[in-house]
């Protein structure tokens, strides 16, 4: 049994990102499991583009004292787990684009996540054969309209309507939410500490662990870190990542107290390591919303 952190290696970790780590390590301390690290490297172009990112979101993790109880493993050498997972569910061809998913669907949520109408869901042979031929298609899941409730630890129940989501892309990409629950199952993770934005994801989650006949893992989620006018905390806020911040004046040991200041656990400047936070963290308590503010001069 085991908690885990899964950063996709897009660009380097920010100490929102950092944070959230941290957040998942000492939670699965805390509560005796173990601890493991998985890179999310489905989306072969942008971590093409962002090559190298891997390496410095581990030694970036390793230097906070964040570390894999066992050896990290990457999605791009475990095509074979999501293909066979594919053949267990029930799927079906989807050759929508986004734009004709925005006229026929309903308003977006709030997250911005539009439910997919089910389309492509009754064409005929005939229909089928004519759009396969002008683009590749998606596959989805044939979800039935279900309705599923998790509990999150810290937000209670949380419950969603399960769309057809999207299992493997019109690029041949097996999609984040197939991916992140195979590996889940296949790796023992009973305990999922994610960022907030992930919640609305859940429901759909569980779903999908629940049809490969398995219990979904445990869920907490974490309050995001934001910058001083609230919007979502991101590259262009300044010194935001480990490197940016050494080049203040701020070693790993000091973004690590300030990590740990902001889940209320010491004071800022207070040296500290990961094995002392997971001595003072209380599982009850949510990390909340945190507003980051970059080391002055
Ligand atoms: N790889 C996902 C991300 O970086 C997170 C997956 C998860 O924690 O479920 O956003």
């Amino acid at each position: 049994m085991a908690g885990r952190f899964a950063p996709s290696p897009t660009s380097d970790l920010h100490v929102g990102n950092l944070r959230t780590a941290l957040a998942a390590l000492l939670m699965a301390r805390s509560t005796g499991l173990d601890f493991l690290i998985r890179v999310e490297d489905l989306d072969v172009d942008r971590v093409r583009a962002a090559d190298g990112t891997a390496e410095r979101q581990l030694a970036d993790l390793a230097a906070l004292g964040i570390g894999s109880d066992a050896p990290v493993v990457r999605q791009s050498e475990r095509l074979d787990r999501y293909a066979g997972a594919l053949e267990r569910l029930p799927v079906y061809e989807c050759y929508c684009t986004r734009r004709e998913i925005a006229e026929a669907a309903s308003a977006p949520h709030a997250d911005g996540y539009r439910p997919y109408p089910g389309t492509c869901r009754h064409l005929g042979a005939a229909e089928r054969a004519a759009r396969r031929a002008e683009r590749p298609p998606a596959l989805r899941v044939d979800a039935g309209a279900a309705t599923v409730t998790v509990r999150d630890r810290w937000a209670g129940e949380v419950t969603g309507e399960i769309d057809d989501f999207v299992v493997r892309r019109n690029d041949g990409a097996y999609a984040y939410n197939l991916a992140v629950v195979v590996d889940d199952l296949a790796q023992g993770v009973t305990q999922v500490v994610r960022g907030e934005d992930l919640l609305s994801s859940s429901p759909r989650q569980a779903w999908l662990a629940r049809r490969l006949g398995a219990a979904e893992p445990e869920y907490a989620h974490v309050g995001l870190v934001v910058n001083d006018c609230g919007q979502r905390l991101a590259k262009r806020d300044g010194a935001v990542t480990l490197a940016d911040l050494a080049a203040q004046g701020w070693d790993a040991g000091r973004v690590l107290s300030e990590l740990g200041a902001s889940l209320g656990l010491n004071e800022p400047g207070e040296p500290v390591t990961a094995e002392d936070l997971a001595s003072r963290f209380d599982p009850e308590r949510r990390p909340g919303l945190w507003i980051w503010e970059e080391p002055a001069g």
